[in-house]
């Protein structure tokens, strides 16, 4: 089980984050003015497990008007500014916002998982991450072990938190407090496969419509960390929306470290053995 999470639907409401919060008891986090964009609660952490995004991208407004639109968000804003007879922007280039309601990637190789010395952290039997916070000892391996920085301690109280995909609701057969409240179905909850295929679907419809860089991400079993089980469809590319383009599992190195390390010794073990014998005829 698993979340599609298709941005091009999402409007930045935030409802899945509040709802989030509500419902699993999260407290207050770094709300506030940023100066950088109207999003106000910055980033994934410990205290906030979805987290939407406002990404402000600038996209030039003539451009379009003699091509296929990129997007239909910078075509209608650039209608906009033609009818208004005014430039939205300063240099003559058209703005479009990029919403995307991020969370824990629920992966198939779960870094955080594979690290945790405690055993705090477990994989359910829906196939999600999640971290018992009565077993977690603080320690903070999972923090570094993460490829997307999602999981985090909480100050003051030491333990790492994140997204747990809602386990008390799916064990009551509900969905996710994110996903039920959403107005538009940019979170969608069920089985991966099925998922996928409606993302693929999706995607194709949106090239269809001249959304030419809208792409999956982490629907591939094959990628770095085994597939995600929270993957998405974004309207450009991850890096756009501060997401890593090739995450990999920081594990599979130290299992390939391991084996060379074994390999290495047994060679040594095998050349002084032979010295040893050579050395006796
Ligand atoms: S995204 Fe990070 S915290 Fe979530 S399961 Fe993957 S490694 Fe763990
Ligand atoms: S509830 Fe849905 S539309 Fe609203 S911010 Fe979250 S993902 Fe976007």
């Amino acid at each position: 089980m698993g979340f599609f999470t298709d941005t091009s639907l999402c409007i930045g409401c935030k409802a899945c984050e509040v709802a989030c919060k509500e419902w699993n008891d999260v407290p207050v986090d770094d709300v506030g003015f940023r100066a950088t964009s109207y999003d106000h609660t910055g980033d994934l952490g410990a205290s906030t497990w979805r987290h939407v995004a406002f990404i402000e991208q600038t996209v030039p407004v003539g451009q379009a008007a003699d091509t296929a639109p990129d997007s239909l968000v910078a075509e209608a804003m650039r209608q906009q500014a033609e009818v208004a007879g005014v430039e939205p922007h300063a240099d003559a280039e058209g703005l479009r916002w990029l919403m995307s309601s991020d969370v824990c990637k629920h992966c198939t190789e779960a870094g955080c998982l594979d690290v945790c010395p405690t055993g705090a952290i477990f994989r359910t039997e829906f196939g999600t991450v999640v971290v018992q916070d009565d077993v977690c000892n603080g320690c903070g391996y999972c923090v570094v072990a993460c490829p997307f920085g999602v999981i985090d301690r909480r100050e003051g109280e030491g333990g790492a938190f994140k997204c747990t995909l809602c386990y008390d609701r799916l064990q009551d057969d509900m969905q996710p407090a994110c996903a039920q409240a959403c107005p538009t179905d940019s979170i969608q909850f069920g089985e991966l496969d099925e998922l996928r295929e409606r993302a693929a679907g999706r995607v194709e419809a949106l090239h269809e419509r001249g959304e030419r860089t809208a792409q999956l991400y982490g629907e591939d079993p094959g990628d770095g960390v085994g597939g995600f089980g929270a993957f998405f469809l974004l309207l450009d590319d991850p890096e756009v929306y501060g997401l890593p383009p090739d995450p990999v599992d920081p594990t599979r190195h130290v299992k390939a470290n391991w084996l060379a390390a074994g390999a290495a010794a047994v060679g040594l073990s095998a050349g002084v053995a032979i010295s040893i014998l050579a050395g006796r005829e």
